[in-house]
């Protein structure tokens, strides 16, 4: 029985793929999520696959995507749309989805599901005979494919280096505007949706604001259009509330713009405002609610940005601090054994004095390949977590073997000189060595321990001459 997270806001379409696959064999569940919150609980509980509509009110499924990609990157994410444009198919694809299935086709649903999860075996497959190669049964440690696959986005974000990154990010297409209707008088409310659906906004028209507001708390949305102000001050005090952009229709014209403004709305309109005065005004609302479509994805982009350093490409400080920690949990779960080496350039900064900063960005890069090289491929990982000082964590590995990988890392550094535009120039480094050791009964070693220690051996190794490694 597979587990699916389905984000689809309609829950008889939901229903239906998940119909249309039991009927082809491919017995499943599904959760079902409508907004970028569901959405994100959904992934805490592992699905085994992702559908996903083109969007749901106030969430885009590109963004969705972006986010399955950083959550769980091994996970199936499959488009399941009305929309059956092959550009937006292909669109689908490059930023990593596994598939892209119109509605009107929902047949071809089961052969995707199951040719994405045979993928998804054979992956898993082989990672786990890599692993029998280094002679551990234990679990997997996920971190080191998780930064390979973050290396792999920022390198096609770097393709379009020429394009800024906003301007990237504005390409992407923002997801249409849905606006919320909360107006009491039909006539007024009826003219609204017509105004509204022929500029290409989604209509949710509602007459209470007490339903209003429920929805408000439920999901984003861009726009709100309301004749009462109650409801404007209330929804502001929201924490969703906060980016909908709101224009206050003054029915009877007797608020005024700036008691609008002192209680919330962005904008104040009256209701007969036809023709090109509606349009000024929806132009402005328009203009906004893509702009936070498009940075909510741009913040998503910079998270995955941030977790490498671009100089290097290992993982960066604040990537460092979020997963070791998560290592030292795993490791002491499961009382497996965990290394730890941090290394420093002998002398870096006589680099940068005799040849310029150029230079001694060259020397870190290859510093940097040439601990990467050394390393099991999607079992060890490492961090920059200083100017010229990296941290290389060793999951599974036991501090006598750390002592052998640091001993071959720091010869590798110092047997042949850094090609730099300077010419040949000869670096090492040195090393100092931590690690948890179950056997040994470390239960309530703590990451921060790990790290002071394997600092204070770096600075026996700096004290005893460089070039060398010490344990701690
Ligand atoms: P030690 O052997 O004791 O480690 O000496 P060191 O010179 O390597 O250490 P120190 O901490 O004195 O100097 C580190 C230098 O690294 C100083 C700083 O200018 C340089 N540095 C830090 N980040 C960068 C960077 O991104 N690029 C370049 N080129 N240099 C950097
Ligand atoms: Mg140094
Ligand atoms: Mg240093």
């Amino acid at each position: 029985m597979i587990r699916m997270l389905v984000l689809e806001d309609d829950g008889a379409a939901a229903e239906s793929s998940c119909r249309t696959l039991s009927q082809a064999g491919v017995a499943c569940s599904f959760e079902r999520a409508e907004s970028e919150a569901e959405f994100r609980q959904g992934l805490q509980h592992s699905p085994d696959i992702i559908l996903s509509d083109s969007s749901v009110p106030g969430f885009d499924g590109l963004a969705a995507l972006a986010i399955a990609r950083t959550e769980c990157p091994r996970t199936p994410f499959i488009f399941v749309t009305g929309n059956s444009d092959p550009a937006a198919g292909e669109v689908a694809r490059e930023r990593g989805a596994a598939g892209f299935v119109a509605k009107a086709n929902l047949g071809r649903l089961a052969g995707v599901v199951r040719s994405a999860l045979d993928e998804r075996t054979e992956l898993v497959q082989e990672s786990r005979s890599d692993r029998r190669k280094t002679e551990t049964d234990a679990e997997a440690s996920s971190t080191a494919t998780y930064l390979i696959e973050r290396q792999g986005i920022l390198d096609r974000a770097l393709q379009h280096e020429d394009q800024s990154a906003l301007s990237n990010v504005l390409r992407r297409h923002p997801p249409v505007p849905i606006a919320l209707l909360v107006l009491g008088h039909e006539e007024i409310r009826e003219r609204f949706v017509k105004w509204l659906l022929n500029a290409n906004i989604e209509v949710e028209p509602l007459t209470s604001a007490t339903e209003a507001l429920a929805s408000l708390e439920a999901r984003t949305y861009a726009l709100l259009f309301t004749d009462q102000l109650n409801l404007v001050q209330a929804m502001r005090q929201l924490h969703t509330g906060s980016a909908t952009h709101v224009v206050y229709v003054d029915v009877d014209g007797t608020v005024g713009t700036r008691e609008a403004l002192r209680r919330g709305a962005n904008d104040c309109m009256p209701p007969e405002a036809g023709g090109e005065e509606f349009w000024g005004h929806l132009t402005t609302a328009r203009r906004i609610a893509s702009l936070s479509a498009a940075l909510q994805l741009a913040l998503t982009d910079n998270r995955i940005l941030s977790t490498i350093d671009e100089l290097t490409r290992c993982g960066s400080r604040r990537f460092f601090e979020h997963e070791f920690p998560r290592e030292v949990e795993r490791a002491m779960r499961l009382r497996r054994p965990l290394s730890l080496l941090m290394c420093d350039i002998d002398h870096f900064k006589a680099v940068n004095d005799s040849h310029g900063h150029e230079v001694g960005d060259q020397v870190l890069r290859e510093f940097a390949a040439r601990l990467t090289h050394g390393l099991r491929l999607g079992e060890d990982w490492v961090a920059r977590i200083g100017g010229e000082e990296f941290a290389v964590v060793l999951p599974e590995v036991t501090i006598p073997k750390a002592l052998l990988v640091a001993r071959r890392l720091c010869e590798r550094i110092g047997l042949t000189p850094c090609d730099t535009t300077a010419g040949p120039l000869r670096i090492t480094g040195s090393f100092g060595i931590s690690g948890f050791a179950p056997h040994r009964g470390d239960e309530h070693v703590s990451p921060r321990i790990l790290i002071r220690a394997a600092d204070a051996a770096l600075y026996e190794s700096k004290r005893a001459g460089r070039n060398r490694v010490s344990v701690a």
